[in-house]
Protein backbone atom coordinates (compact mmCIF):
# COMPACT_ATOMS: atom_id res chain seq x y z
CA UNK A 1 0.00 0.00 0.00
CA UNK A 2 0.95 3.69 -0.73
CA UNK A 3 -0.03 6.09 2.09
CA UNK A 4 0.33 9.92 1.76
CA UNK A 5 0.65 11.60 5.18
CA UNK A 6 -2.05 14.92 6.16
CA UNK A 7 -0.58 16.79 8.41
CA UNK A 8 -1.33 19.93 10.28
CA UNK A 9 0.09 22.52 12.41
CA UNK A 10 -0.71 24.20 15.70
CA UNK A 11 1.87 27.28 16.74
CA UNK A 12 2.06 28.51 19.70
CA UNK A 13 3.88 32.00 19.53
CA UNK A 14 4.61 34.19 22.24
CA UNK A 15 3.86 37.69 22.10
CA UNK A 16 6.49 39.86 23.26
CA UNK A 17 4.31 42.47 25.21
CA UNK A 18 6.15 44.08 28.19
CA UNK A 19 2.99 42.59 30.73
CA UNK A 20 0.93 40.15 30.61
CA UNK A 21 -2.36 39.58 28.65
CA UNK A 22 -4.70 40.36 30.95
CA UNK A 23 -3.02 42.09 34.33
CA UNK A 24 0.23 44.45 34.53
CA UNK A 25 2.62 41.38 35.93
CA UNK A 26 5.90 41.88 33.82
CA UNK A 27 7.15 39.02 30.92
CA UNK A 28 10.64 39.46 31.64
CA UNK A 29 12.12 35.63 30.70
CA UNK A 30 14.04 34.01 33.66
CA UNK A 31 13.25 36.56 36.74
CA UNK A 32 13.24 34.82 40.34
CA UNK A 33 10.71 32.03 40.38
CA UNK A 34 7.16 33.68 41.35
CA UNK A 35 8.25 37.46 41.39
CA UNK A 36 6.19 38.13 38.63
CA UNK A 37 2.72 37.52 39.86
CA UNK A 38 -0.45 39.07 41.41
CA UNK A 39 -3.76 38.02 42.36
CA UNK A 40 -4.99 38.46 38.88
CA UNK A 41 -2.78 35.76 37.35
CA UNK A 42 -2.74 33.59 40.31
CA UNK A 43 -6.53 33.12 40.21
CA UNK A 44 -7.30 34.00 43.16
CA UNK A 45 -11.20 35.11 44.16
CA UNK A 46 -12.80 38.01 43.46
CA UNK A 47 -10.11 39.43 40.61
CA UNK A 48 -10.82 41.23 37.42
CA UNK A 49 -8.44 39.93 33.78
CA UNK A 50 -8.51 43.43 31.76
CA UNK A 51 -7.54 42.62 28.08
CA UNK A 52 -4.28 44.27 27.47
CA UNK A 53 -4.54 46.29 24.17
CA UNK A 54 -0.58 45.80 22.82
CA UNK A 55 -1.56 41.79 23.04
CA UNK A 56 -4.82 42.49 20.96
CA UNK A 57 -2.85 44.45 18.48
CA UNK A 58 0.14 42.40 18.23
CA UNK A 59 -2.36 39.14 17.37
CA UNK A 60 -4.36 41.38 14.97
CA UNK A 61 -1.06 42.49 13.02
CA UNK A 62 0.62 38.95 12.76
CA UNK A 63 -3.24 37.81 11.01
CA UNK A 64 -3.04 40.31 8.51
CA UNK A 65 0.60 39.27 7.59
CA UNK A 66 -0.46 36.35 7.37
CA UNK A 67 -3.91 37.04 4.94
CA UNK A 68 -6.47 36.32 7.14
CA UNK A 69 -9.05 38.64 7.81
CA UNK A 70 -9.78 40.32 11.38
CA UNK A 71 -13.36 38.91 13.25
CA UNK A 72 -15.71 41.70 13.70
CA UNK A 73 -17.11 40.15 17.06
CA UNK A 74 -14.60 37.77 18.24
CA UNK A 75 -14.57 36.76 21.95
CA UNK A 76 -12.85 35.20 25.31
CA UNK A 77 -13.76 31.73 26.46
CA UNK A 78 -13.12 29.57 29.11
CA UNK A 79 -11.56 26.33 28.61
CA UNK A 80 -11.98 24.45 31.90
CA UNK A 81 -9.03 21.59 32.84
CA UNK A 82 -7.26 20.98 35.72
CA UNK A 83 -3.19 20.93 35.87
CA UNK A 84 -1.30 22.57 38.91
CA UNK A 85 0.13 24.76 36.94
CA UNK A 86 -3.57 26.55 36.01
CA UNK A 87 -4.36 28.26 38.93
CA UNK A 88 -7.69 29.27 38.12
CA UNK A 89 -8.91 25.72 36.94
CA UNK A 90 -9.41 27.23 33.52
CA UNK A 91 -7.38 28.79 30.76
CA UNK A 92 -8.93 31.97 29.22
CA UNK A 93 -8.93 31.41 25.03
CA UNK A 94 -10.72 31.61 22.22
CA UNK A 95 -13.16 28.82 21.31
CA UNK A 96 -15.54 29.43 18.38
CA UNK A 97 -15.04 33.62 17.96
CA UNK A 98 -10.91 33.33 17.24
CA UNK A 99 -9.57 36.82 16.04
CA UNK A 100 -8.58 36.16 12.99
CA UNK A 101 -9.51 33.23 10.53
CA UNK A 102 -8.79 32.09 7.00
CA UNK A 103 -5.29 32.64 5.60
CA UNK A 104 -2.22 30.94 4.46
CA UNK A 105 1.26 31.09 4.23
CA UNK A 106 2.98 29.78 1.04
CA UNK A 107 5.84 27.45 0.84
CA UNK A 108 8.30 26.56 -1.61
CA UNK A 109 9.43 22.52 -1.48
CA UNK A 110 11.44 20.79 -4.22
CA UNK A 111 7.29 20.12 -5.32
CA UNK A 112 6.83 23.05 -6.50
CA UNK A 113 5.55 26.44 -4.27
CA UNK A 114 1.85 25.69 -3.03
CA UNK A 115 -0.69 28.10 0.11
CA UNK A 116 -0.51 26.37 3.37
CA UNK A 117 -4.13 27.16 4.54
CA UNK A 118 -4.65 29.35 8.06
CA UNK A 119 -7.56 28.14 9.40
CA UNK A 120 -7.58 30.62 12.43
CA UNK A 121 -5.40 32.72 14.78
CA UNK A 122 -6.64 33.21 18.30
CA UNK A 123 -5.57 34.85 21.56
CA UNK A 124 -5.38 32.88 24.92
CA UNK A 125 -2.72 33.25 28.44
CA UNK A 126 -0.19 30.35 28.97
CA UNK A 127 -0.21 28.50 31.96
CA UNK A 128 2.95 28.07 34.15
CA UNK A 129 5.86 25.94 34.49
CA UNK A 130 6.35 22.78 36.38
CA UNK A 131 9.59 21.15 37.58
CA UNK A 132 9.97 17.92 39.16
CA UNK A 133 12.80 17.08 40.95
CA UNK A 134 13.94 13.11 41.31
CA UNK A 135 16.44 13.53 43.86
CA UNK A 136 16.52 10.23 46.32
CA UNK A 137 15.07 12.35 49.57
CA UNK A 138 13.66 15.12 47.71
CA UNK A 139 11.00 14.01 45.10
CA UNK A 140 9.22 17.30 44.68
CA UNK A 141 7.71 19.19 42.50
CA UNK A 142 7.79 23.08 42.17
CA UNK A 143 5.72 25.59 40.49
CA UNK A 144 6.93 28.69 38.70
CA UNK A 145 4.05 31.18 38.09
CA UNK A 146 5.87 33.82 36.24
CA UNK A 147 4.64 32.39 32.45
CA UNK A 148 0.88 32.25 33.80
CA UNK A 149 -1.02 34.90 32.12
CA UNK A 150 1.44 35.80 29.37
CA UNK A 151 -0.34 36.53 25.70
CA UNK A 152 0.07 33.50 23.08
CA UNK A 153 -1.17 33.72 19.57
CA UNK A 154 -2.36 30.08 18.86
CA UNK A 155 -1.85 29.66 14.87
CA UNK A 156 -3.44 26.40 13.73
CA UNK A 157 -2.94 25.67 9.68
CA UNK A 158 -5.65 23.74 7.69
CA UNK A 159 -4.70 19.76 7.07
CA UNK A 160 -2.72 20.95 3.87
CA UNK A 161 0.75 19.73 4.65
CA UNK A 162 1.71 16.59 2.51
CA UNK A 163 5.05 15.72 3.81
CA UNK A 164 7.98 16.26 6.69
CA UNK A 165 9.84 19.44 4.08
CA UNK A 166 6.29 20.72 3.56
CA UNK A 167 5.89 21.45 7.38
CA UNK A 168 9.64 22.53 7.86
CA UNK A 169 9.25 24.95 5.20
CA UNK A 170 6.13 26.47 6.75
CA UNK A 171 7.25 26.88 9.96
CA UNK A 172 10.32 28.59 8.29
CA UNK A 173 8.26 30.84 6.51
CA UNK A 174 5.79 31.52 9.76
CA UNK A 175 8.89 32.33 12.00
CA UNK A 176 10.21 34.84 9.55
CA UNK A 177 6.76 36.74 8.82
CA UNK A 178 6.70 37.21 12.49
CA UNK A 179 9.84 38.08 13.57
CA UNK A 180 9.85 40.69 10.72
CA UNK A 181 6.74 41.97 12.44
CA UNK A 182 8.64 42.10 15.71
CA UNK A 183 5.28 40.46 17.36
CA UNK A 184 7.15 37.75 18.86
CA UNK A 185 11.14 36.98 19.49
CA UNK A 186 10.51 32.97 18.12
CA UNK A 187 13.17 31.75 20.74
CA UNK A 188 12.17 28.22 20.77
CA UNK A 189 14.63 27.62 23.31
CA UNK A 190 12.55 29.75 26.22
CA UNK A 191 9.02 28.29 24.44
CA UNK A 192 8.81 31.87 23.11
CA UNK A 193 7.57 29.27 19.90
CA UNK A 194 5.89 26.05 20.18
CA UNK A 195 4.87 23.61 17.65
CA UNK A 196 2.04 20.63 17.85
CA UNK A 197 2.00 18.54 14.99
CA UNK A 198 -1.21 16.56 13.93
CA UNK A 199 -0.60 13.91 11.50
CA UNK A 200 -2.87 11.27 10.13
CA UNK A 201 -2.23 8.72 7.05
CA UNK A 202 -4.26 7.59 4.01
CA UNK A 203 -3.86 5.14 0.88
CA UNK A 204 -3.20 7.22 -1.87
CA UNK A 205 -6.18 8.76 -4.00
CA UNK A 206 -8.59 7.73 -1.03
CA UNK A 207 -10.36 11.59 0.07
CA UNK A 208 -10.92 10.40 3.47
CA UNK A 209 -9.01 11.44 6.27
CA UNK A 210 -7.46 8.73 8.59
CA UNK A 211 -7.48 8.61 12.31
CA UNK A 212 -4.95 11.59 13.64
CA UNK A 213 -2.54 11.49 15.98
CA UNK A 214 -1.32 14.38 17.56
CA UNK A 215 2.72 14.79 18.85
CA UNK A 216 3.90 17.39 21.33
CA UNK A 217 7.25 18.33 22.75
CA UNK A 218 9.12 19.05 19.96
CA UNK A 219 11.30 21.93 20.61
CA UNK A 220 13.18 22.62 17.44
CA UNK A 221 11.89 22.83 13.80
CA UNK A 222 14.50 19.48 12.91
CA UNK A 223 12.37 17.63 15.62
CA UNK A 224 9.55 18.37 13.83
CA UNK A 225 10.60 17.04 10.79
CA UNK A 226 12.19 13.76 12.33
CA UNK A 227 9.18 13.14 14.57
CA UNK A 228 6.79 13.49 11.60
CA UNK A 229 8.88 11.16 9.23
CA UNK A 230 8.69 8.52 12.17
CA UNK A 231 5.07 8.50 12.72
CA UNK A 232 4.40 8.23 9.61
CA UNK A 233 6.74 5.14 9.53
CA UNK A 234 4.80 3.81 13.02
CA UNK A 235 1.47 4.53 11.50
CA UNK A 236 2.33 2.86 8.02
CA UNK A 237 3.49 -0.24 9.86
CA UNK A 238 0.24 -0.48 11.82
CA UNK A 239 -1.96 0.08 8.48
CA UNK A 240 -0.01 -2.50 6.33
CA UNK A 241 -0.33 -4.87 9.17
CA UNK A 242 -4.36 -4.57 9.75
CA UNK A 243 -4.43 -2.71 12.33
CA UNK A 244 -6.22 0.97 13.37
CA UNK A 245 -4.65 4.12 14.51
CA UNK A 246 -5.86 4.92 18.02
CA UNK A 247 -6.48 8.58 18.02
CA UNK A 248 -3.94 9.61 21.22
CA UNK A 249 -1.80 12.42 21.93
CA UNK A 250 2.41 11.33 21.96
CA UNK A 251 5.35 12.65 23.17
CA UNK A 252 8.73 13.22 21.47
CA UNK A 253 11.46 12.04 22.58
CA UNK A 254 13.67 14.02 20.82
CA UNK A 255 16.95 12.10 22.57
CA UNK A 256 16.01 8.59 21.57
CA UNK A 257 13.91 9.85 18.34
CA UNK A 258 10.52 8.42 18.86
CA UNK A 259 7.38 9.14 20.29
CA UNK A 260 5.11 7.49 23.10
CA UNK A 261 2.15 7.52 23.90
CA UNK A 262 0.56 10.53 26.52
CA UNK A 263 -2.91 10.20 26.58
CA UNK A 264 -5.58 9.40 24.45
CA UNK A 265 -6.69 12.73 22.47
CA UNK A 266 -9.40 14.70 24.09
CA UNK A 267 -12.28 16.31 22.91
CA UNK A 268 -13.68 20.30 22.79
CA UNK A 269 -16.62 18.97 24.45
CA UNK A 270 -14.02 17.66 27.20
CA UNK A 271 -13.37 21.29 27.82
CA UNK A 272 -16.69 22.77 28.72
CA UNK A 273 -15.66 25.95 27.03
CA UNK A 274 -18.49 28.88 28.32
CA UNK A 275 -17.57 32.86 27.30
CA UNK A 276 -15.76 34.09 30.19
CA UNK A 277 -18.03 36.86 32.10
CA UNK A 278 -15.33 39.00 33.04
CA UNK A 279 -14.36 39.85 29.50
CA UNK A 280 -16.56 41.89 27.15
CA UNK A 281 -16.13 40.55 23.62
CA UNK A 282 -14.52 42.64 21.61
CA UNK A 283 -15.28 44.76 18.19
CA UNK A 284 -12.16 46.27 16.67
CA UNK A 285 -13.39 48.97 14.76
CA UNK A 286 -11.81 48.99 11.03
CA UNK A 287 -10.17 52.24 11.09
CA UNK A 288 -8.22 50.66 14.50
CA UNK A 289 -7.36 47.37 12.03
CA UNK A 290 -7.24 50.12 9.27
CA UNK A 291 -4.04 51.89 11.07
CA UNK A 292 -2.34 48.35 11.95
CA UNK A 293 -2.36 47.39 8.74
CA UNK A 294 -0.57 50.43 7.75
CA UNK A 295 1.94 49.90 10.32
CA UNK A 296 3.17 46.18 8.57
CA UNK A 297 6.40 46.16 7.32
CA UNK A 298 7.52 45.40 4.13
CA UNK A 299 7.37 41.24 4.21
CA UNK A 300 10.30 38.92 3.24
CA UNK A 301 8.50 37.60 0.24
CA UNK A 302 7.87 41.57 -1.18
CA UNK A 303 11.42 42.28 -0.15
CA UNK A 304 13.19 39.18 -1.63
CA UNK A 305 11.34 40.51 -5.11
CA UNK A 306 12.04 44.07 -4.94
CA UNK A 307 16.00 43.01 -4.16
CA UNK A 308 16.38 40.91 -7.41
CA UNK A 309 14.30 43.73 -9.53
CA UNK A 310 16.09 47.10 -7.71
CA UNK A 311 19.70 45.65 -6.89
CA UNK A 312 19.93 42.53 -10.15
CA UNK A 313 20.45 40.10 -7.08
CA UNK A 314 19.54 36.54 -8.11
CA UNK A 315 17.03 35.00 -6.23
CA UNK A 316 19.23 32.86 -4.08
CA UNK A 317 21.30 35.73 -2.91
CA UNK A 318 18.34 37.63 -2.16
CA UNK A 319 16.47 35.20 -0.24
CA UNK A 320 19.67 34.51 1.81
CA UNK A 321 19.39 38.08 2.36
CA UNK A 322 15.72 38.44 3.66
CA UNK A 323 15.34 35.80 5.31
CA UNK A 324 16.07 38.02 8.61
CA UNK A 325 15.00 41.57 8.78
CA UNK A 326 18.09 42.78 10.39
CA UNK A 327 20.24 41.13 7.73
CA UNK A 328 17.74 42.93 5.08
CA UNK A 329 18.61 46.47 6.77
CA UNK A 330 21.96 45.99 6.85
CA UNK A 331 22.96 45.10 3.29
CA UNK A 332 20.08 47.83 2.14
CA UNK A 333 22.31 50.45 4.64
CA UNK A 334 25.31 49.07 3.00
CA UNK A 335 24.21 49.73 -0.54
CA UNK A 336 23.12 53.30 0.73
CA UNK A 337 26.36 54.24 1.87
CA UNK A 338 27.68 53.34 -1.37
CA UNK A 339 28.49 49.61 -2.00
CA UNK A 340 27.57 47.76 -5.31
CA UNK A 341 24.97 45.54 -4.39
CA UNK A 342 26.00 42.27 -5.73
CA UNK A 343 29.82 42.58 -4.34
CA UNK A 344 27.93 44.09 -0.82
CA UNK A 345 26.06 40.44 -0.80
CA UNK A 346 28.97 38.50 -1.75
CA UNK A 347 31.02 40.08 0.87
CA UNK A 348 27.82 39.81 3.65
CA UNK A 349 27.61 36.17 2.96
CA UNK A 350 31.08 34.64 2.60
CA UNK A 351 32.91 37.15 5.31
CA UNK A 352 30.00 38.75 7.60
CA UNK A 353 27.90 35.84 8.33
CA UNK A 354 30.53 33.38 9.21
CA UNK A 355 31.24 35.53 11.89
CA UNK A 356 27.76 36.03 13.84
CA UNK A 357 26.08 33.80 15.70
CA UNK A 358 22.56 34.38 14.00
CA UNK A 359 22.00 36.85 11.20
CA UNK A 360 19.46 38.53 14.04
CA UNK A 361 22.37 40.05 15.55
CA UNK A 362 23.63 41.85 12.80
CA UNK A 363 22.60 45.28 13.65
CA UNK A 364 24.91 45.25 17.03
CA UNK A 365 27.76 43.89 14.95
CA UNK A 366 31.16 45.93 15.33
CA UNK A 367 31.51 46.70 11.53
CA UNK A 368 28.43 48.72 10.80
CA UNK A 369 27.36 49.10 7.21
CA UNK A 370 28.91 52.40 6.73
CA UNK A 371 32.65 50.58 7.66
CA UNK A 372 31.79 47.57 5.11
CA UNK A 373 31.10 50.19 2.17
CA UNK A 374 34.03 51.92 3.16
CA UNK A 375 36.35 48.30 2.75
CA UNK A 376 34.44 47.68 -0.40
CA UNK A 377 35.43 50.91 -1.86
CA UNK A 378 39.06 50.56 -1.15
CA UNK A 379 38.56 47.24 -3.64
CA UNK A 380 36.86 48.93 -6.25
CA UNK A 381 39.18 51.93 -6.56
CA UNK A 382 41.99 49.94 -6.41
CA UNK A 383 43.68 50.97 -3.12
CA UNK A 384 43.66 47.40 -2.16
CA UNK A 385 43.46 43.90 -3.12
CA UNK A 386 40.51 41.60 -2.59
CA UNK A 387 42.93 39.68 -0.46
CA UNK A 388 44.27 42.30 1.14
CA UNK A 389 40.87 43.71 2.38
CA UNK A 390 40.14 40.27 4.15
CA UNK A 391 42.79 40.66 6.44
CA UNK A 392 41.36 44.48 7.01
CA UNK A 393 38.19 42.81 7.53
CA UNK A 394 39.45 40.97 10.19
CA UNK A 395 41.28 43.45 11.81
CA UNK A 396 38.10 45.56 11.34
CA UNK A 397 36.14 43.06 13.53
CA UNK A 398 38.84 42.83 16.14
CA UNK A 399 39.25 46.68 16.76
CA UNK A 400 36.20 48.31 15.54
CA UNK A 401 38.62 50.55 13.11
CA UNK A 402 37.75 51.63 10.12
CA UNK A 403 39.51 50.62 7.15
CA UNK A 404 40.95 53.51 5.86
CA UNK A 405 42.96 53.80 8.98
CA UNK A 406 43.85 50.47 9.07
CA UNK A 407 45.36 50.57 5.31
CA UNK A 408 47.25 53.68 6.35
CA UNK A 409 48.32 53.05 9.57
CA UNK A 410 49.85 49.43 7.87
CA UNK A 411 51.17 50.84 4.66
CA UNK A 412 48.46 47.83 3.07
CA UNK A 413 48.04 50.29 -0.35
CA UNK A 414 48.14 48.04 -3.64
CA UNK A 415 51.49 48.45 -5.08
CA UNK A 416 50.11 50.10 -8.80
CA UNK A 417 53.18 51.35 -9.37
CA UNK A 418 54.87 49.31 -12.37
CA UNK A 419 58.62 49.70 -11.92
CA UNK A 420 58.12 48.76 -8.23
CA UNK A 421 56.26 45.28 -9.80
CA UNK A 422 58.83 45.22 -12.87
CA UNK A 423 61.50 44.51 -10.45
CA UNK A 424 59.31 42.05 -8.36
CA UNK A 425 59.40 39.96 -11.68
CA UNK A 426 62.09 40.13 -12.55
CA UNK A 427 63.47 38.30 -9.65
CA UNK A 428 60.42 35.55 -9.53
CA UNK A 429 61.52 34.78 -13.61
CA UNK A 430 65.72 34.80 -12.09
CA UNK A 431 64.77 32.64 -9.30
CA UNK A 432 62.52 29.92 -10.66
CA UNK A 433 63.98 28.68 -14.00
CA UNK A 434 62.63 25.78 -14.40
CA UNK A 435 58.98 27.36 -14.05
CA UNK A 436 60.07 29.41 -16.69
CA UNK A 437 61.10 26.42 -18.82
CA UNK A 438 57.59 24.86 -18.23
CA UNK A 439 55.58 28.15 -19.23
CA UNK A 440 57.60 28.14 -22.12
CA UNK A 441 56.90 24.15 -23.37
CA UNK A 442 52.93 25.44 -22.86
CA UNK A 443 52.18 23.82 -18.89
CA UNK A 444 50.02 26.73 -18.24
CA UNK A 445 49.85 25.76 -14.53
CA UNK A 446 53.87 27.32 -14.06
CA UNK A 447 52.18 30.45 -14.54
CA UNK A 448 49.96 30.50 -11.89
CA UNK A 449 52.43 29.48 -10.00
CA UNK A 450 55.00 32.43 -11.47
CA UNK A 451 51.61 34.69 -10.37
CA UNK A 452 51.53 33.34 -7.28
CA UNK A 453 55.36 33.87 -5.86
CA UNK A 454 55.00 37.86 -7.25
CA UNK A 455 52.04 38.03 -4.99
CA UNK A 456 54.00 36.78 -1.94
CA UNK A 457 57.48 38.99 -2.91
CA UNK A 458 55.26 42.17 -3.23
CA UNK A 459 53.31 40.36 0.58
CA UNK A 460 50.35 40.47 -1.88
CA UNK A 461 50.11 44.41 -2.14
CA UNK A 462 50.78 44.21 -5.87
CA UNK A 463 47.94 44.39 -8.25
CA UNK A 464 47.17 41.41 -9.67
CA UNK A 465 46.09 42.17 -13.11
CA UNK A 466 48.85 44.40 -13.45
CA UNK A 467 51.37 41.41 -12.21
CA UNK A 468 49.47 39.48 -14.48
CA UNK A 469 49.95 41.43 -17.93
CA UNK A 470 54.12 42.12 -16.83
CA UNK A 471 54.54 38.72 -16.49
CA UNK A 472 53.39 37.44 -19.64
CA UNK A 473 54.98 40.51 -21.38
CA UNK A 474 58.21 39.43 -19.91
CA UNK A 475 57.84 35.40 -20.43
CA UNK A 476 56.44 35.85 -23.76
ZN1 LIG B 1 -0.35 39.21 37.27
Amino acid sequence: MEFEPVIGLEVHVQLNTRSKIFCGCSTTYKAEPNSQTCPVCLGLPGVLPVLNEEALRKAIMAGLALNATVAEYSKFDRKNYFYPDLPKAYQISQYDRPICSGGFVEVTTSTGTKKIGITRLHLEEDAGKSIHSDEPGNRVSYLNFNRTGVPLAEIVSEPDIRSAEEAYEYLQNLKTIIKYLDVSDCNMEEGSLRCDVNISLREKGVDKFGEKVEVKNLNSFKAVKTAIEYEMRRQAEILEDGGGIIQETRLWDADRGLSFSMRSKEEAHDYRYFPDPDLPPIKPDPAYIARIRESIPELPDSRKERFVAEYGLSPYDAGVLTSARPLAEYFESTVKNGAIPKKASNWIQSELLARIDTPENIGSFVVTPAMLAGLLGLIENNTISGKIAKSVFEEMTETGADPETIVREKGLTQVTDTTAIDSIIDRVIADNPESVADFKSGKERALKFLMGQAMKESKGKANPQIVNELLLKKLK
